[in-house]
């Protein structure tokens, strides 16, 4: 079969990260990340015998009117794309758009907002044809494999991880997929030469980078998170002699030494990070990486071998400061270890960054701000500020239409982290956005701040640095 896999063009044509439960614009400091899922479908489509093409539309400017004259000239006979929440009536719409090309293409999305409302989803779009639920890649080749066979629809009774609809239009909801720990290291290295990975770029450094999947799932229970609901509540890590060689391939393959590690909690499992730490230097690649972490899983002696095998910036998720919101939303850290972990974090040399996330249950405008102090007094290097928005999939979404707090909207094209879309009785969307703006300013105009940012600027773009970094202000003013 012939197969367009696609990141489809984004509302307004923003660049935007469509990957498990990020689902991000990008800004100055968060960039496009390389779409490792549809690159991981297509290697092993490829692997399978199926011609491939992986289009990034929002990497390349592409509208759709691009992506009309795509299908036109390659002619594909499935066309898969990522779809996630903030976009997710301009994804599904694409379906329509391929259907008046070629009714007979088929159509088919993944990507955790449609495997969670997959019926409804269907339901309003009936120009798809099948929805790929939860981890994509053997599911996507099962699914391409029977549609392969004469009959088409009719052959996807049995494949497990699919709603699809059938050739008589009846919507059918096969059983999940079991998350299995051989996938993670089944799946073959994902082959960037299947996209242009020249159109990725770290952000300030300016440099090429790829991304490493070291491990799938999240443990833990934040119930503001989809991780959980995507990859399954069970870490499954790779064998570290695979991801090294995968790291070895791009280096030599494609001259790439930077790498972000994309897990949901990279150090959700210390002494596995311990190991590839150790496998990456003796490897002797001299690859620098970054990744995320809570703070409740590194220490002085992790961090400073995190720092010798090529870690240069950390994020870590932290949310509040405040005890009853952490422990409302189940993000059971200390909120006093986090000083210490800061600054342990930059006395082994690696950069810290913060998310923190305005407008969880119980904040009110006092606890948002002291938050806000609470992240002025550490050490970091950036900060992500996010409004609390309840994705599908996440508990919090349960939870915000039981107590009302979407005020009966479902417009999921607000759902979007720098708009507040949940009105607690403690506080209003409008006070949520405005702490929100409140902090940027604080946090990015401060003289240390911007020193060291444009310390970290690559020389030959700092023109255009400059230029992102008046818009964004422009955007918190
Ligand atoms: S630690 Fe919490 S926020 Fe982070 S990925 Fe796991 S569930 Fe999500």
């Amino acid at each position: 079969m012939k197969i367009l896999l696609l990141n489809p063009p984004a509302p307004q044509g923003q660049r935007f990260t469509r990957e498990g439960r990020c689902t991000q614009q990008s800004a100055i400091w968060t960039t496009l990340w390389p779409p490792i899922s549809l690159v991981y479908a297509a290697t092993l489509l490829q692997a399978n015998g199926h011609e491939v093409k992986v289009i990034d539309c929002p990497a390349h400017d592409l509208d759709l009117e691009d992506v009309s004259h795509l299908i036109r000239a390659f002619r594909p006979d499935t066309v898969v794309f990522s779809a996630a929440t903030p976009s997710v009536e301009s994804d599904l719409a694409l379906s329509s758009m391929i259907k008046n090309i070629n009714p007979a293409i088929y159509t088919c999305a993944f990507g955790t907002h449609v495997t969670v409302l997959d019926q409804q989803s269907l339901s309003q779009s009936p120009s798809l044809d099948i929805i790929v639920r939860n981890e994509p890649e053997y599911t996507i080749l099962e699914t391409i494999n029977a549609l392969e066979q004469p009959g088409g629809l009719m052959n996807l009774t049995d494949i497990s991880g699919i709603t699809y609809r059938d050739a008589a239009g009846v919507i059918t909801r096969n059983e999940a997929r079991p998350l299995s720990h051989d996938v993670v290291d089944a799946l073959p290295f994902p082959d960037w030469r299947l996209i242009d990975v020249n159109a990725y770029r770290l952000p300030l450094k300016d440099k090429p980078f790829v991304m490493i999947a070291p491990q799938r799932g999240c443990q833990f229970p934040c119930t503001f998170c989809t991780a959980g609901t995507y990859y399954g509540k069970k870490l499954r890590t790779r064998k570290v002699d695979l991801i090294v060689q995968e790291m070895k391939e791009a280096v030599e393959k494609f001259k790439i030494r930077d790498f972000f590690f994309w897990a949901e909690t990279f150090t959700a499992n210390p002494s596995f990070v311990r190991e590839l730490c150790n496998g990456i230097i003796e490897s002797n690649l001299g690859v620098s990486w970054v990744c995320n972490s809570r703070v409740d899983t590194v220490d002085g002696g992790l961090l400073q071998l995190m720092a010798k095998a090529g870690c240069w910036m950390i994020s870590y998720g932290i949310e509040s400061f405040n005890p009853d919101i952490l422990k409302g939303v189940r993000k059971e850290i200390e909120a006093g270890s986090v000083n210490t972990i800061i600054s342990l974090t930059k006395k082994a040399g690696i950069l810290a960054s913060a998310h923190i996330i305005f407008g969880l249950p119980h904040e009110t405008p006092k606890t948002a701000r002291q938050t806000l102090k609470r992240v002025l007094a550490l050490d970091l290097d950036f900060a992500q500020f996010y409004c609390a928005v309840p994705f599908p999939g996440s508990q919090l979404y349960e939870q915000a239409l039981k107590e009302g707090w979407l005020d009966g909207t479902h417009d999921f094209t607000a759902f979007r982290q720098e708009k507040a879309v949940m009105s607690l009785d403690t506080i209003t969307r409008n006070e949520v956005e405005r702490v929100r703006a409140e902090a940027m300013r604080a946090f990015y105009l401060r003289p240390k701040i911007i020193s060291r940012i444009l310390r970290l600027m690559s020389i030959r773009h700092i023109g255009k640095n400059i230029i992102s970094a008046l818009k964004f202000l422009k955007t918190v003013r």
